[in-house]
């Protein structure tokens, strides 16, 4: 099989750990590896001082929580729309009955600066929602412009990272950012399945609302301080995730995996031009390639499923593929995968 979604292809040693006997978790060894853990993701966001949750359930828990425990204590959110998951933010404000005001970024496009200045200046939100990369799209917003607003209008920013962490550079020191989400199908490339919230040290003592069992902070921080989780963690996930940051430290962190994604995506963008597909992303993410092909009735995605055990992403606008770089894949692997979407493409 090769897979260009989330997860891509994972690396053997990692996958191996998911067919390993399942440790007790209520034990020391546990927790070490979660305090482990813990440690290793502050790093590689470049948040000092600052705390995590790793919670059990996928990216869209983690948001939710932040909605129930955060955004809720606060007057009015302002909604980066830009594509499905920007819009999963605005489905979760109204879900929570929060005070938001919607401002919508047409697909593909990049946000207009100036405007949301405007917008910000004459709506004085007191909380920013906003993705990175808009992983429907491939669009990457500009966190340094969105970031210097956010200072000027004393507002706090929480930013969706999720497909963009160890995909393209990312402080939340440098960007003043309170809390930022990931989870471990994406630029992890392990397993789906948890969700990772970072905390600035600005967070320290904020008093958090409790509006939500599960997902409460609270409760989940006081766990966490002894390295444990308050309800049944997806162990071996939890393994996996310790066993992937331990391999990312020792190869050279995120610069060297940013690199590694970069030179992906790089390879299959110049495919994209040689088979004529355009990238309609105004500022395109590394993390993935979106790109418009001739094919309006989705043969290829499935004559790659059925001749080549192959995964690749549809996406909202017919012909319009999506294939993720954040996976393993070698510049012949891609050669190999663009030569088959050709095929597919050009068959009547
Ligand atoms: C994948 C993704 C999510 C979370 O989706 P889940 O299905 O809950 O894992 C949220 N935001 C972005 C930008 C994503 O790429």
């Amino acid at each position: 099989m090769q897979s260009y979604v989330f997860p891509g292809n994972l690396d053997p040693s990692i996958a191996a750990i998911g067919a390993q006997p399942i440790p007790y978790m209520r034990t020391d060894e546990f927790s070490a590896v979660n305090k482990a853990s813990e440690q290793m993701l502050l790093q590689l966001i470049h948040c000092t001082g600052g705390r995590t949750i790793i919670y059990t359930g996928s990216g869209t828990g983690a948001m939710s929580a932040v909605i129930e425990n955060y955004v809720s204590t606060k007057k009015k959110a302002l909604v980066i729309d830009g594509g499905s998951f920007g819009h999963r933010w605005w489905d979760l404000c109204g879900y929570y009955g929060i005070d938001a005001v919607h401002y919508e970024v047409p697909f593909a496009k990049d946000i207009d600066y100036a405007d949301l200045e405007a917008r910000m200046a004459a709506e004085r939100p007191d909380v920013f929602l906003c993705q990175h990369h808009e992983t429907s799209s491939g669009q990457l917003f500009n966190l340094e412009r969105i970031s210097a607003l956010c200072r000027k209008f004393s507002v706090s920013l929480v930013v969706d990272v999720i497909s963009s962490f160890l995909c393209e550079p990312l402080s939340m020191d440098a960007y003043g950012i309170d809390i930022c989400i990931t989870s471990t199908q994406k630029g992890l490339n392990i397993p789906p399945g948890l969700s990772i919230l970072f905390f600035s040290k600005a967070l320290d003592g904020y008093p958090f609302a409790r509006k939500g069992y599960y997902w409460d902070f609270e409760t989940n921080f006081s766990n966490l301080k002894r390295g444990q989780t308050p309800f049944s963690p997806a162990t071996s996930i939890y393994l996996q995730l310790n066993a992937r940051l331990k391999q990312l430290m020792a190869e050279g962190g995120e610069d060297k995996n940013i690199a590694d994604v970069r030179h992906r995506c790089d390879t299959f963008r110049a495919l994209c031009r040689k088979y004529g597909w355009e990238v309609p992303a105004e500022v395109p993410s590394v993390a993935i390639t979106g790109f418009q092909t001739r094919d309006m009735d989705r043969k290829v995605f499935r004559g790659l499923i059925e001749k080549y055990d192959t995964f690749i992403m549809p996406g909202a606008v017919p012909g319009f593929y999506r294939v993720s770089h954040m996976g393993l894949q070698t510049d012949a692997e891609l050669e190999e995968l663009a030569l088959h979407i050709h095929e597919l493409e050009s068959q009547a």
